[in-house]
């Protein structure tokens, strides 16, 4: 059976395409840096959920299509620098006020590679933490792995420190795909790494995908599907590739007139939406734009929920992100600025963004539409606002181009609007925010 493409044939161009928050970063500035200090001293309003992100922005080597914060070439000193420097900023968030009487929910290790830390260094790490900071009462704690990095006596580890869910970064099972796009590992590291995780006894095991990786043909795809299906993880997560200006795709990209090697927006989509059709078959749903889980083993996405209903986020690590209590920030993105600042005791913001009330409710309108259905009761109940009402022409327009159907207050992306959520979204952005660069 061959693969149905649609007529829009849209090639894959340097830019991102991803849409993650709101307003986009790109207006995100040094100058509102009082704006997140002072939100941190802020007693705060009851019930927003708090989570804590880690970032550890180590990898064995730096992928192609990779644009984030990462390090290939850092030795065990350095590592234990950057890892000392991390515990301080964790520490530095204790004391103040917005913090009182609040537990984390939810924790994320994220990189980077998590995994790429050795047992001491990750036992190290926590206990540092744990002086200040304990998440025994958090209802997730997510860690990302690279499959080559694993040993069975790591994921004891990662399991002993409280981890209850393991995302495992597979991205593909063919190992010509894997190797063009400079991926670390190779296919039977996969499935040892992933037999070793069931045997400790994660409670969620998820892995990720990407459609349209620099190789990638029709019988590959539909290897590496049938593959990720064999492996029964809980949950799967399915990327389109993108190409963002900072990566080594988007350089050789340059090189040739600016339109990648990446195979079509249309191709990938068709690819994801048959990579949807098997999972649904083996017993899986769709959750979002790029999730599918297994309903009865599934115990739902804290982070993501949690983030898109607009919980706090403490973003540690060089370069992380962050919201906390309406204001956006970001650290500092230069690996010495990151330890020189918290040497000096010092939190390592770099930039910040105050939101205002009605950017919240855009913010946490088009998060939630990734997830292909939005309830309108719930935004008149949080902001007071008819989002139908006041966002009619946007919503008319997804329904008119069979993105979208509405019913009553519920609003539910189709197959073809959820396989291309993120290039809807603009046009629900405020206007000076729709033609800006976004990142
Ligand atoms: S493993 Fe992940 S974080 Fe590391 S280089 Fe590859 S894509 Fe980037």
């Amino acid at each position: 059976m061959e693969l149905e493409t649609l007529p829009e044939k849209k090639a894959t161009e340097v830019g991102s395409y991803f849409v993650a928050n709101y307003p986009p970063f790109s207006i995100w500035s040094p100058e509102h840096k009082p704006a997140i200090l002072a939100a941190l001293d802020r007693p705060p309003k009851p019930d927003t959920k708090l989570g804590l992100y880690l970032h550890i922005p180590f990898c064995r080597k730096r992928c192609k299509f990779c644009y984030f914060r990462v390090y290939t070439d850092k030795n065990a000193s350095e590592i234990e620098v950057y890892l000392s420097a991390l515990s301080k900023e964790i520490d530095l968030y204790a004391g103040r006020q917005g913090f009182e009487n609040r537990q984390f929910e939810f924790v994320y290790f994220g990189g980077g590679t998590p995994s790429y830390l050795s047992n001491a260094q990750l036992e190290r790490l926590i206990e540092r933490i744990n002086q200040r900071w304990t998440w025994s009462a958090a209802k997730e704690v997510t860690f990302e792995c690279e499959p080559g990095t694993l040993k069975e006596s790591k994921l004891q580890t990662i399991k002993k420190i409280g981890v209850t869910r393991l995302s495992l970064g597979v991205e593909h099972f063919d190992d010509e795909v894997l190797s063009i796009n400079g991926r670390a590992h190779k296919s039977p590291e996969i499935t040892r790494a992933y037999q070793w995780a069931r045997e400790v006894g994660f409670p969620q095991i998820n892995i990720d995908l990407i459609a349209g990786m620099l190789g990638e043909t029709e019988d590959k795809w539909k290897y590496a599907v049938a593959k990720a299906i064999e492996l029964d993880p809980d949950s799967v997560t399915i990327y389109q590739m993108e190409v963002p200006f900072n990566t080594g795709i988007a350089k050789d990209a340059r090189e040739h007139g600016g339109v990648s090697a990446v195979a079509s927006w249309a191709q990938k989509r068709a690819w994801v939406d048959y990579a949807f059709n098997e999972f649904q078959k083996s017993g899986y749903v769709v959750s979002s734009g790029y999730t599918l889980v297994k309903p009865e083993r599934h115990a739902g996405f804290v982070y993501r929920d949690s983030l898109w209903h607009g919980a706090d986020l403490i973003g540690t690590g060089v370069a992380s992100f962050g919201h906390f209590q309406g204001v956006h920030y970001q650290n500092v993105d230069r690996w010495e600025d990151y330890i020189e600042r918290l040497n000096a005791g010092e939190l390592p913001i770099h930039r910040a963004l105050p939101v205002e009330p009605h950017q919240l409710l855009i913010r946490e309108m088009i998060l939630q539409l990734k997830t292909g259905k939005i309830d309108a009761g719930y935004f008149r109940q949080k902001f007071g606002a008819d989002i139908l009402k006041e966002f009619s022409e946007a919503f008319d327009s997804l329904v008119e181009e069979g993105f979208a159907e509405i019913d009553g207050q519920q609003v539910r992306m189709t197959r073809q609007g959820i396989l291309r959520v993120d290039s809807l979204l603009p046009r629900f952005f405020e206007p000076q925010f729709r033609n800006i660069r976004y990142t």
